[in-house]
């Protein structure tokens, strides 16, 4: 179940939320009053509510905006159970000093905007000696292993716990923490408007995770990256899941650079079977494989790791998307089966994704030029790979027969920017923008007007996550809808 908390400053659009939840389906509201300009008018709020509520009223120390004393709050927090609410949130310190009436539930909580203290068993012990029906325990997440502390610890407990990790590292504590046995989680009623950091709203939690059919048989999938939160990635993968109507879920996991080694001990415990790896991690995994191919060892990244029985192998699906949306490109430009033999290709960007590339192009026989921004950088890639180099500043000393964006110039919000000037595109180029944020970067919409051959992003990406997808669940992907759901997302075609 999701507790959906609505804090508005009006008694009147409090209500029209609370309404308005219990429409979309929001089947636990929680109200804060500590967000109310003015007095508290309970039995207004409560009156007619169309579901169960929380009643929580928080102080500043504990996240809150309760701008009141502490004796006001405890006569409003008593109020509400003598009007029988159904749960009311109680700080662990005032807890004793309100005991249990009626049949209002009595969640103990305690919020650490700091940490997830190392002390959190004993945390959790004595939140029970309060005699709470329910105990939530918020901290911050600071490293990703403070989310497999806080599920273990909610899954051991006896009794019913929300244990939720704060924070976008802490974001994958929300949505597994059904999985794990918590009684339900938070979500906040819009995105924009998230009372802790990492909620997730109601929508998000429904519409994209459908976090109210996770549970203990879920599999758990995911991308991990530093950043994530822009990642596309969950929408299009759990689209795909639900409509295979397989029970499995696809997670977005904030992995800062040296969290890597413990999160990949963690991720059998976490529930993980599998993992698509962004940056900054394509390279850093590699180390961590007990196997992986000879494609992977040559374009030296994975994209994709699969977990069994304590080992890692690792796969790369950005290299063969990149090559079968280039054949089916040079299929429509030549109009019969393209070849790469001998053709000169530029490579922009010398990161993971034209390291990938580059190898491939390469295994087909183009002649391969990078031009990277940074000299060296270019210079390590084309040395493994034995082809050229050029500077940046000197990217349109020859006209290639393929030019190829490996960079992020272009991606929302500088959808203004392009790598390669439209003076210097021919109609007779094949030109890939792996850009797939917009679809229509500004290279592309270039190359179009050039009538040159182009291939987007979203065609590499929906091929990369189809062929994900195969290697988690053995099952053709649906790919249609998981380019719907991918266009959908990065906004309309202008073209
Ligand atoms: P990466 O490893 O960080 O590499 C990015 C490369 O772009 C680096 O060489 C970097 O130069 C260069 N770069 C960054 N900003 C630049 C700028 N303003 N001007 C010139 N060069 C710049 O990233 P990646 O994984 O290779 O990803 C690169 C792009 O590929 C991203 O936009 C991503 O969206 C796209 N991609 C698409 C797919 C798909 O399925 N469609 C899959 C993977 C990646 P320095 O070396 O100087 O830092």
């Amino acid at each position: 179940m999701i507790c959906v908390s609505i804090a508005r400053g009006r008694h009147r659009h409090v209500m029209a939320e609370h309404r308005h939840l219990v429409q979309q389906g929001a089947q636990l509201v929680e109200l804060r009053l500590d967000y109310i300009g003015g007095e508290v008018n309970l039995k207004r709020l409560l009156a007619d509510r169309p579901s169960p509520v929380v009643i929580t009223c928080r102080r500043e120390r504990d996240g809150g905006k309760w701008a009141g004393t502490d004796e006001q709050r405890l006569m409003l927090l008593r109020s509400a159970i003598a009007e029988g609410v159904e749960y009311v949130d109680l700080e662990d310190d005032i807890a004793s000093q309100i005991p249990r009436y009626g049949k209002t539930k009595r969640i103990i909580s305690l919020h650490d905007y700091r940490k997830t203290p190392d002390d959190l068993n004993e945390i959790h012990a004595r939140l029970a000696s309060h005699d709470p029906d329910i105990i939530k325990l918020a901290t911050t997440a600071n490293q990703s292993h403070d989310n497999l502390r806080m599920l273990e610890l909610v899954a051991r407990s006896k009794v019913p716990t929300v244990g939720i990790c704060m924070g976008d590292i802490g974001t994958p504590s929300r949505l597994l923490a059904g999985r794990f046995g918590a009684p339900f989680t938070f979500a906040t009623f819009h995105h924009e408007r998230t009372l802790a950091p990492g909620q997730l709203s109601y929508q998000q939690m429904t519409d994209i995770y459908h976090y109210d059919q996770i549970d203990a048989q879920t599999t758990v999938y995911g991308v991990i990256g530093d950043p994530i939160g822009h990642s596309l990635s969950p929408m299009v993968h759990n689209a795909a899941f639900r409509r295979q109507g397989i029970n499995a879920v696809y997670i977005p996991f904030r992995v800062p650079r040296e969290h890597l080694s413990q999160f990949l001990e963690d991720a059998p415990a976490l529930g993980i079977k599998g993992l698509s790896v962004t940056i900054p991690h394509k390279e850093a995994v590699l180390k961590k494989l007990s196997s992986s191919d000879a494609t992977m060892t040559g374009v030296g990244a994975a994209n994709t790791l699969l977990f069994d029985n304590g080992k890692i192998a690792g796969f790369n699906t950005d290299y063969q998307a990149a090559l079968d949306s280039l054949e089916q490109a040079l299929e429509a430009h030549y109009g019969r089966k393209g070849s790469l033999e001998g053709q000169a290709a530029l490579v922009l960007g010398a990161g993971g994704a034209a390291k990938a590339i580059a190898f491939g192009l390469k295994q087909l026989g183009a002649v391969v030029t990078i031009a990277g921004r940074t000299g060296q950088r270019a210079q390590q890639l084309a040395d493994g790979l034995k082809c050229k180099t050029l500077d940046w500043n000197n990217r349109y000393a020859f006209q290639p027969d393929l030019l190829v964006n490996c960079t992020p110039v272009g991606m929302h919000p500088n959808v203004d920017a392009t790598p390669y000037d439209k003076h210097h595109l021919r109609p007779s180029m094949v030109v890939f923008d792996t850009v797939y944020n917009p679809e229509n970067t500004l290279l592309i919409k270039d190359a179009r007007s050039q009538s040159c051959t182009v291939v987007t992003g979203v065609e590499m990406f929906v091929r990369q996550a189809c062929l994900q997808f195969k290697l988690f669940t053995g099952q053709e992907a649906p790919s249609e809808l998981m380019r719907d759901v991918l266009k959908r997302a990065t906004g309309p075609a202008k073209y």
